[in-house]
């Protein structure tokens, strides 16, 4: 039997051994066809915000060159104002924000940010004006409070108490043995979809940037915590420029406007009674939506 299992066993040895050659090989080949990282040009200037006005001028975009994911996309967002994106999975939502926040550069076209083209500005001064609330936020193995802090390392006591406050943390947090102090994170305790949502509006509350990205998380909460989050994010929203990616169509029918992509092209644009009345695609998602709510 033995005989039998030390060749069996060596066989097998050199099948891993094969596959994880392939596997390597195959993430440097992709590394090898991705995107160039994104840098500052030589002459890259300071973003210089004055209202917080976005444009975007004919965008076009794709995360490899056979495969167009944004297509002569056109939109402008008003300072102070709330724009939300919506469209059926893949249609281009997330790929939006990450064009704003310059994760990757546009094939054609031009994103502004008061008049300033994203390409001209310095990364840095770019993402300080940008606060992203992600679908799923990253929490460190420390407290709450710190996880929070994190939004802005100079933040005064007072400044992460209001941030608290203001993401409607406190009965969450006053509910824990050690309040804010409580460790999360894998190693501590683990916070549901929807806290860790709130932890993510904290931070940006105390980051202060004129701009926000809101990427609604994808799975359902239920209607406590989602109203929690949208009381949250009104006040997060109030005086700045918010792009809001959204999957529940429920939460953004305050919307200054409301953008449907579909395939990555802006099919419709309007408020939620206009796109209502214009008894198009939103209309069809809304009233697919009530369905299964
Ligand atoms: P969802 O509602 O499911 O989050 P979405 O509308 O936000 O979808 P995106 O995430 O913007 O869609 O993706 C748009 C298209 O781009 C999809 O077909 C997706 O497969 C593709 N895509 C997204 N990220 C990448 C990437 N890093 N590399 C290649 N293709 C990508």
């Amino acid at each position: 039997m033995i005989q039998l299992f030390l060749p069996l066993n060596f066989l097998g040895f050199v099948y891993r051994e094969i596959r994880r050659a392939l596997t390597d090989l195959e993430n440097m080949l992709g590394l090898l066809t991705r995107k160039p990282l994104i840098s500052d040009k030589a002459n890259a200037q300071q973003l210089n915000i004055q209202h917080a006005d976005i444009e975007f001028k004919n965008v076009n975009f794709g995360y490899h060159p056979s495969r167009p994911i944004i297509k002569q996309l056109s939109f402008s967002i008003k300072a102070g104002s709330k724009v939300a994106v919506v469209g059926a999975s893949g249609a281009g939502k997330s790929t939006l924000a990450r064009l704003l926040y310059r994760f990757y550069d546009i094939d054609s076209g031009e994103i502004h940010i008061d008049g300033q083209q994203l390409t001209s500005v310095t990364l840095n001064s770019l993402r300080q004006a940008i606060a992203i609330v992600p679908q799923d936020t990253v929490l460190f193995n420390t407290s709450i409070r710190d996880n929070i802090a994190y939004g802005r390392p100079d933040a005064t006591a007072q400044d992460i108490d209001n941030a608290i406050n203001m993401a409607h943390l406190r009965s969450f947090i006053d509910s824990l043995d050690k309040g804010d102090q409580t460790l999360v994170g894998e190693r501590g305790l683990k916070v549901s979809g929807g806290e860790k949502q709130r932890i993510a509006i904290a931070r940006a509350i105390l980051k202060r940037s004129p701009i926000i990205i809101f990427d609604e998380a994808t799975s359902a909460l239920d209607s406590h915590s989602e109203q929690a989050i949208l009381k949250a994010m009104s006040a997060l929203a109030s005086n700045h420029t918010s792009l809001v990616i959204a999957h529940r169509l429920s939460t953004i029918t305050d919307a200054d406007t409301i953008i449907v992509l579909k395939e990555g092209q802006l099919i419709e644009q309007g408020k939620h009674d206009e796109l209502l009345k214009f008894n198009g695609e939103y209309a069809r998602m809304w009233e697919l939506q009530q369905k299964t709510a």
